[in-house]
């Protein structure tokens, strides 16, 4: 049995990647294809680490190659993963992907969830760091159990020196909170506090990052838009409770991504809060402030919903502890921020695709 490379490249064209709408060999996704008789091993290398449709893609390309090459192929397959990057890339060239979490009122659990998406980001083996650029309550200190620290400085080699980020859980922080006496009442304010977040980005020693996190702070205001026109942005995540009040101010906050000279993409919208669950009855779910508000709100932007998380009051108490709950295996909610995680990184490998096609 004679099998060329030609031939298994030319089956493997047939598959389509279903969110990159593209087939693997024209998204450069097929590495060191090698063949010895019937033995046909490649490496299949994804844009997202842990993909949700990796079993369908290897499935589907041991198909085409039996069905358009030879039934009696044994096909091998390794998986890996390459995380991808925006076009824009002259600036904070070792971040691949820089993701805003926002919202548009405080005490939604905007931290919360960028503390949980951070956690689960790094769970599935990439390299990711958390920026707090919530000038008003840095709040990451705390849910990293890291308040207090004064990070550091490295030189380079140009001799200048940059911030050591702090490392916990395998995540690289840095807060404004770090920066200000924690005593101090007054928030950082104006054009101090734009130039402090910036720095927050460019001078500090972040290395190699897939993904960079940023907690925002809430509303639309001028640390958005320093940000949003300083820095290649991957895109945003919303993150809304069902009340009707905070799904108006949430509104706006999307409108504002949306804006002509701000035009970040969307990733997608986090309902938090979403109901409550007793721990004696699991199987009840009590919805507090109204059902499906995120979902509605989502659908109304054609932007994607990433998912609802439940109040729990082990959410609040591993937040004060400093170790965030998606840390913690055994509890429901580390699977429903993975999930969430996954969709995340999933939208931005989207979405970096498409800047590649337009
Ligand atoms: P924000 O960053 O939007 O101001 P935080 O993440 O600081 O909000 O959350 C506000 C408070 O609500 C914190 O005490 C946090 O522990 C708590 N909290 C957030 N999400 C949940 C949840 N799903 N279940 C229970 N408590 C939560």
């Amino acid at each position: 049995m004679i099998i060329t490379p030609e031939q298994v490249l030319t089956a493997l064209s047939h598959v389509e990647d279903p969110d990159l709408k593209r087939d693997l060999v024209s998204l450069n996704m097929i590495k060191n294809l090698k063949i010895d008789g019937p033995h046909v091993s490649f490496t299949l290398e994804l844009t997202t680490p842990a993909c949700p449709m990796k079993d369908m893609l290897t499935n589907a390309c041991t198909n085409a190659i039996k069905h358009l090459v030879n039934n009696q192929a044994q096909v091998s397959i390794e998986v890996t993963s390459r995380v991808t990057r925006p076009l824009d890339s002259s600036q904070l060239k070792d971040i691949k992907n820089i993701v805003l979490v926002s919202s548009g009122k405080g005490g939604v659990g905007k931290s919360t969830v960028s503390s949980n998406l951070a956690v689960a980001l790094a769970a599935t083996g990439a390299k990711v760091g958390l920026i707090d650029a919530d000038i008003y309550g840095p709040s990451i200190p705390t849910m990293f159990g890291v308040t207090g620290i004064k990070p550091g400085a490295t030189e380079t080699t140009g001799g200048k020196a940059l911030i050591t980020p702090v490392e916990k859980y395998g995540i690289k922080l840095l807060s404004l909170g770090f920066f200000a006496d924690p005593d101090q009442p007054v928030p950082w304010r104006g054009p101090m506090a734009s130039n402090a977040v910036k720095q927050l980005f460019s001078e500090a020693d972040w290395g190699q990052l897939d993904y960079l996190v940023v907690d925002l702070p809430p509303g639309t205001g001028d640390i958005h838009i320093t940000i949003a026109q300083s820095f290649p942005i991957a895109g945003a995540v919303i993150v809304t409770t069902p009340q009707q009040v905070a799904l108006a101010d949430t509104r706006k906050g999307l409108g504002m991504f949306m804006m002509q000279g701000i035009n970040i993409p969307v990733l997608g919208v986090i309902e938090n809060m979403s109901y409550f669950t007793p721990a004696e009855l699991p199987e009840n779910k009590y919805y507090l402030f109204g059902k499906d508000g995120g979902k509605t709100l989502a659908e109304s932007f054609r932007v994607p919903f990433l998912g609802e998380i439940p109040i729990l009051q082990s959410v609040s108490e591993a937040g004060d502890q400093g170790k965030p709950i998606a840390l913690n295996n055994e509890d429901l909610l580390a699977k429903t921020f993975s999930v969430i995680a996954g969709k995340v990184a999933q939208q931005v490998a989207i979405n970096n695709a498409q800047k590649v096609n337009s």
